[in-house]
């Protein structure tokens, strides 16, 4: 349920409703707006009792419960979107950021291209995998740590923030020590292991799609993360599995604005995966600003015939500069519609 306090509400009124929730058996989050505090009530089922004797209780302006089945993750919830600061990116604040980089890392001469070409272009994070969630096990499986460590150079070399996969729940805290944002790939999305543990990084998480879920299913993993107590996770739409094969995925652009109706968390879109097809990944890119992403993430290769995974979806440096530019007059109208 949620418990809207009073403008007026004390700090000791806060926490008197956030004992009586613990006692009826409820974990309270704290969510503090601009004009009031709000208290997210989660646990099992909204009892009536309970939201009738919270509501008569000091300082608090109403309580209700919270229809959707994901909790701190839903507008009833927070109707602010949620912004992450990195340094001088900041992720939902009705701006456009772009993640490019190659599918794997290779090697400092392959990565170092690469960063060097996309900070140009305007990028403002990395990607790259060192830890490869890979469909065959004799395929490359990534250069780990020392892939880290080469992202690292890259950030250091470029001003560029970091994003990159962590496999497994072991990897956490090495991943973490090297990255600005945490990736889950689409086929860990439901790796709750891995997601309750994610809860206990202070850093950002960008949790992709799985390969078959549903928004719910998309919005309840999230919730994992958030309700173990990171709440700077981003979403990102990766493409679905569908009848058709003519494209790896299939991009579901509709669950872009689906989701800013739904949850407060900002949206990335992946056209790179979804597609599978280099010749795709422009158009779509444009798409995502004009449907309302928060950002977008591109596969990019100095070299996508040589690529180790991914090549026929990379876009080649000169092709990314071109994405840049192509996005650019779709994110001034989206602003100047805003105004
Ligand atoms: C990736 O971004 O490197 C990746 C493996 O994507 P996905 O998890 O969406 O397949
Ligand atoms: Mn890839």
């Amino acid at each position: 349920m949620i418990i809207a306090m009073q403008a007026t509400a004390t700090e000791s009124q806060i926490q008197h409703i956030c004992e009586r929730i613990r006692e009826f058996g409820y974990q309270p989050h704290i969510i503090k707006g601009t004009e009031r505090t709000v208290i997210a009530a989660v646990g099992p089922g909204d009892k009536k009792e309970h939201i009738e004797s919270l509501k008569s209780a000091e300082g608090v302006e109403d309580a209700f419960p919270i229809i959707q089945p994901f909790k701190l993750v839903s507008k009833e919830v927070k109707k602010q979107k949620t912004t992450i600061k990195l340094g001088d990116v900041t992720i939902g604040d009705g701006g456009f950021v772009v993640m490019a980089g190659p599918c794997s890392v290779e090697g400092r001469e392959q990565l170092m291209t690469t960063a060097v070409a996309v900070a140009a272009s305007g990028a403002h994070f990395l990607r790259g995998g060192a830890y490869k969630p890979r469909t065959s096990p004799y395929d490359f499986q990534g250069m780990a740590e020392e892939g880290l460590k080469l992202l690292a150079e890259a950030r250091e070399q470029t001003g560029l923030k970091v994003i990159t996969e962590v496999l497994d729940t072991e990897d956490v805290k090495i991943v973490g020590e090297y990255a600005d944002i945490l990736q889950v790939g689409a086929r860990n999305m439901q790796n709750f292991a891995l997601l309750k543990k994610l809860g206990e990084v202070k850093k950002p998480i960008m949790l992709k799609r799985g390969l078959s879920a549903t928004i719910k299913e998309f919005l309840l993993s999230a919730e994992y993360i958030v309700s173990h107590g990171n709440p700077e996770v981003i979403l990102c739409e990766r493409g679905i599995r569908t009848f058709e094969t003519a494209t790896r995925n299939t991009l579901d652009l509709a669950a872009v604005p689906l989701l800013n109706e739904l949850t407060h968390l900002p949206v990335v879109v992946d056209p790179s995966h979804a597609t599978g097809k280099r010749s795709l990944v422009r158009p779509l890119a444009k798409a995502s600003v004009a449907v309302g992403a928060d950002g977008l993430m591109a596969e990019v290769h100095p070299r996508p015939e040589e690529a180790w995974s991914d090549g026929p979806q990379s876009l080649r440096l000169e092709e990314f500069d071109i994405l840049m530019k192509e996005i650019e007059p779709y994110i001034k109208l989206r602003q100047s519609e805003k105004h």
